[in-house]
């Protein structure tokens, strides 16, 4: 039994045949799925599909790349929206230096709006980062600071002191299908090493199919291809890390026991 913490059920590509990609998930074991926010545009049908289907939850937030085009969402935006009780986490956001497409002050900006709700509401952060592990950190530090917070980081690509910093924060760290992918070394040697406590697996999709399935549509299914990689690497039974992952989930996105 698995858990894809991180996808996008309402993306082109899979809300198409949301019926069909969800049955295909569960006949694999998926029996928890957390369907990411990116645009406020999105947060009903996020919210929608959640009210709909009983192993799906949801997030509210704005992606950085998506940070221009809402300067209105603030802290009290989000913390209202995250009152539903099919919400179980805040994101995503964070930092893209990687395509910059919203002007970088208006990605930090956002991402301390959506750290600052978290606080409030004591609900997990979902980060997003690429090209950006000094600010991300950076910005992280400050915050819990004021007060802290859960979180993990998606979609891991950072180095692995980016790795340990996230772990000394109390953060988790989600493996995408990315660590299956042949040039990605670096990551296949940090996720070997993380704490099995702190991890997390996610399919992104529709991205980043892993493989066997690389160049297909991602599908929540795949989660099962990316844990079975995964324990290989770790010398783990795939049974035990799916389990063991599947806890991990419903200990960070702790509303989603309720
Ligand atoms: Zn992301
Ligand atoms: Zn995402």
């Amino acid at each position: 039994m698995l858990a894809d913490s991180h996808c996008h059920l309402n993306y082109k590509g899979l809300v198409e045949h949301q019926d069909a990609v969800l049955s295909r998930a569960r006949e694999r074991g998926v029996v928890a799925m957390l369907n990411i926010a990116t645009r406020e545009s999105e947060w009903d049908d996020v919210l929608a599909t959640a009210e709909r289907e009983p192993d799906v939850w949801a997030t509210v937030g704005i992606h950085p790349h998506e940070a221009d085009k809402h300067p209105d969402v603030d802290t009290a935006k989000l913390v209202a929206r995250a009152a539903h009780r099919r919400v179980v986490g805040i994101g995503e956001s964070g930092l893209d230096y990687y395509y910059d497409h919203s002007d970088r002050d208006r990605q930090r900006a956002s991402f301390r709006a959506h750290l600052a709700a978290c606080r409030e509401t004591q609900l997990p952060i979902v980060v997003h980062t690429r090209d950006a592990e000094d600010d991300t950190a950076e910005i992280l530090r400050e915050e819990m600071g004021k007060g802290g917070f859960p979180g993990v980081i998606h979609c891991f690509t950072a180095s692995g002191a980016f790795a340990d910093i996230a772990l000394d924060l109390g953060f988790y760290i989600s493996i995408s299908g990315i660590v299956t992918f042949r040039n990605a070394k670096d990551l296949q040697e940090t996720a070997a090493r993380l704490p099995r406590e702190r991890l997390l697996i996610e399919t992104d999709a529709p991205f980043l199919a892993p493989v066997p399935h690389r160049g297909k549509t991602g599908e929540p299914a795949f989660v099962a291809d990316t844990c079975r990689f995964l324990a290989e690497l770790r010398g783990e039974d795939p049974g035990e890390l799916a389990q063991a992952t599947r806890e991990n989930f419903h200990t960070l996105f702790a509303r989603t026991r309720t």
